[in-house]
């Protein structure tokens, strides 16, 4: 049965079976079955193709990962040689492979100087799964096991399984299935939306400073780590203002805590350096990476280690944690190969240089548009906060049916693939998108606007 379902089938009948099969994650089933899903077919650079013909252009990169852009032959022909050498082996128990040596030692180049080890996973979500181990262990070596508490912030994402999503602070996934212990969250650093009558830059340091008062509180001798993308990327790229790093870094210095940088989105390039650290001039002890590290070609994904962390939690001997396809060997080689490329080809410098300041200027020009009060750009990485009233940084009514969903339809229909999270749009191209291929998007956002408002 399965080797009859293929891209010529009617897209309806690919709809049904889809519908009738396959359960989607962050998906309403319910309004899947009614609508069905849009079935993309192929990609190339930043255009997807779906099954009735639409070139559709991807202002989202996939999940914020497809960083290179898609279609790259290279990528596919290094998988299908490293398939045939080697395609498994594990990197427990005493043995290591090529590819995983090479991809390590490709990511501590690439990371801050004082970060030299990688511990790998296959996604964001073990990653961090990982990061809630390593610090509770790093501690318990240093004879303080009762240093556990995690610190994190409401509406941040560090993944789903049960403990990214209890780091994150999305209310619905805590909803479903609960928490685990030793989780705190305090303030996003969301001037727009909940900043009042403050500056940016007083917000950013009252909400940094919900971070001392939260160790005051739970005692700093029962807190391990804080945790924070630097940009919030599912929670609507929320961009801190510009006193936010700079103080949390103060306080976790102050209180020696440990800081988890998770930078599955702002890694590799997005935000026109190497690592989003680099941009917000933050020292983490540990760096959380996955999406961009392969461009999405293939599931990996890790924690990068400070020199300090690898070498205490050496100390305490095994470390007894890992994944069958930790340093799995196709996905090294895939996300080694994809680096070496980003090298070669200048694309962090292509973002910084010429994607950034091309697509920034049409970008903040979308505050013309009546429904767009706050534009924010870093990198490649954007968002558009849609209101009613500018001056009192308003919300729309829930009843007016949310209106950033109805941007995204018309995004969705008009061929421009960028995502809303409730009233704000957001969009993370590939990182190679040309400057004639901003402009086709732009003229497709703004048409998009013009129709829902
Ligand atoms: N951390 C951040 C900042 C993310 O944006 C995501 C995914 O969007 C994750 C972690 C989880 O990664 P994954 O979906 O690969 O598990």
């Amino acid at each position: 049965m399965n080797q009859m379902i293929t891209n010529h089938l009617p897209t309806a009948e690919l709809q049904a079976l889809d519908a009738a099969h396959h359960f989607h994650p962050f998906t309403d089933r319910n309004a899947l079955a009614k609508k069905g899903a849009r079935v993309i077919t192929s990609a190339d650079g930043v255009w997807l193709k779906d099954s009735e013909g639409h070139k559709i252009i991807d202002g989202m990169a996939g999940l914020w990962c497809v960083n290179i852009g898609y279609g790259r032959k290279e990528l596919a022909r290094v998988a299908a040689r490293q398939m045939e050498e080697l395609p498994y082996y594990n990197t427990f128990f005493q043995t290591t492979h090529v590819p995983a040596i090479a991809l390590a030692a490709k990511i501590a180049e690439l990371a801050p100087a004082h970060m030299n080890q990688v511990f790998f996973a296959s996604s964001g979500s073990e990653a961090n799964d990982t990061n809630i181990r390593l610090v509770r262990r790093y501690w318990q070596v240093k004879g303080k096991p009762e240093k556990r508490t995690i610190i994190a912030r409401w509406n941040g994402y560090h993944g789903s399984t049960m403990g990214g999503g209890s780091l994150g602070g999305m209310k619905p996934i805590h909803a479903h299935g609960g928490m685990i212990e030793g989780i705190h969250h305090i303030g996003q650093p969301d001037w727009w939306s909940e900043g009042g009558d403050m500056t940016p830059e007083e917000f950013g340091l009252l909400r940094a400073r919900e971070l001392e008062t939260a160790i005051e509180e739970l005692g700093v001798e029962n807190v391990a780590a804080f945790i924070g993308e630097p940009i919030q990327g599912a929670g609507g790229v929320i961009v801190p203002p510009s006193t936010y790093w700079p103080e949390i870094q103060r306080i976790c210095k102050k209180y020696g805590i440990l800081l988890i940088a998770d930078e599955v989105i702002t890694g590799f390039g997005r935000t026109g350096n190497w690592f989003g650290s680099t941009t917000f001039d933050i020292k983490p002890d540990i760096i959380t990476i996955a999406k961009g590290l392969s461009s999405g070609y293939q599931p990996v994904g890790g924690s990068i280690l400070s020199d300090d962390v690898a070498e205490v939690v050496a100390e305490g001997g095994e470390f007894f944690h890992g994944y069958t396809y930790s340093g799995h060997p196709v996905a090294c080689a895939v996300a080694l190969e994809n680096l070496h490329l980003m090298q070669e080809e200048h694309v962090v410098e292509h973002v910084a240089n010429v994607a950034h300041p091309y697509l920034k200027a049409r970008w903040d020009a979308l505050r013309d548009h009546p429904m767009v009060g706050e534009t924010k750009l870093v990198g490649l990485m954007g968002s558009l906060a849609l209101t009613p009233n500018k001056e009192k940084r308003a919300k729309f009514a829930a009843e007016a049916g949310t209106v950033g969903y109805k941007v995204r339809e018309r995004c969705f229909a008009n061929d421009l693939i960028m995502r809303h999270v409730g009233d704000r749009i957001i969009i993370s191209p590939p990182l190679v998108i040309t400057t004639a291929e901003i402009d086709i998007l732009v003229e497709r956002a703004k048409k998009s606007l013009d129709e829902a408002y």
